[in-house]
């Protein structure tokens, strides 16, 4: 068994107790693999060990990435920050987006997905407890946001991402939860959105992925505890120095 393989198990493990401990069915819980950083090898390791989901953060490498991969039936998810610039790029290679924060880029997104391609799925991301420099919508302008995603057509809006600081209180993430619940509610409730639809709250890390699954995440985002650490230049969301972006 890789290394990689036995990281997977160990993160299942952990999945499956705090939910057995929440009394939520394991599969209330999805994984995505962030492969930030590490390359296309440790990506078909874990393919082979069964993972399907991948989350990239930065557009240029996961584009890269994507094109070694594509002979595996793999779901790729943009997790990082999106500028305007590479909406276009992003649009044809990622099957989700899940940082959208402003509708220009949701906008942008859906015009620029090609018409060969399934609807691109997506999350807004939401800042949750207000730190100084994170991003993400406020949650008091989530719902006029979701309203507009949800109108466009290329795109469909699954539901919420975010990212808490460090040691957030678990008042912090049952907040998430009860803001996914009712958007979600609002939405059905207008008609914007369709069935369950709205399906995705992609909460909890490494560090946090049992405070985020108790809470309610029905997605944890978990890169460290497959892969291993990484440069500590590449643990933020700032572009960080990869081998294959400097040639
Ligand atoms: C890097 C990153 C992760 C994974 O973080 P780990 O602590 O390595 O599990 C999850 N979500 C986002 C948005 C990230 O940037």
């Amino acid at each position: 068994m890789t290394m990689i393989a036995a990281n997977l198990q160990r993160v299942h493990e952990r999945i499956a107790a705090v939910c057995a401990q929440a009394q939520r069915p394991a599969s209330a819980v999805r994984l995505l693999a962030v492969s930030k950083t590490f390359g296309a090898a440790d990506v078909q390791a874990a393919h082979a060990a069964g993972q399907r989901m991948f989350g990239e953060n930065y557009v240029q490498e996961g584009v890269e990435k994507i094109t070694l991969c594509r002979d595996l039936a793999l779901q790729w998810h943009l997790i990082g920050p999106l500028q305007a610039n590479k909406t276009r790029t992003v649009a044809a290679a990622f099957d989700w987006v899940e940082s959208i924060d402003r509708l220009r880029i949701a906008q942008r997104l859906s015009e620029q997905r090609p018409e060969t391609l399934p609807p691109l799925q997506v999350c807004l991301q939401v800042n949750a407890d207000g730190g100084p420099n994170k991003s993400g919508v406020a949650p008091d302008e989530l719902l006029a946001l979701a309203r507009e995603v949800a109108a466009l057509p290329r795109l469909r809006l699954r539901g919420l991402m975010s990212i808490p600081e460090p040691g957030a209180a678990p008042e912090v993430y049952r907040r998430l939860r009860q803001l996914f619940d009712d958007t979600g509610a609002r939405l059905r409730e207008e008609g914007r959105i369709e069935g369950d639809r709205w399906d995705t709250l992609s909460l909890g890390m490494t560090a946090d992925l049992e405070a985020a699954i108790a809470a309610g995440s029905t997605q944890v985002r978990v890169g460290t505890a497959i892969f291993g650490g990484r440069p500590a230049a590449a643990a933020t969301s700032s572009p960080a120095p990869h081998p294959s972006r400097s040639a």
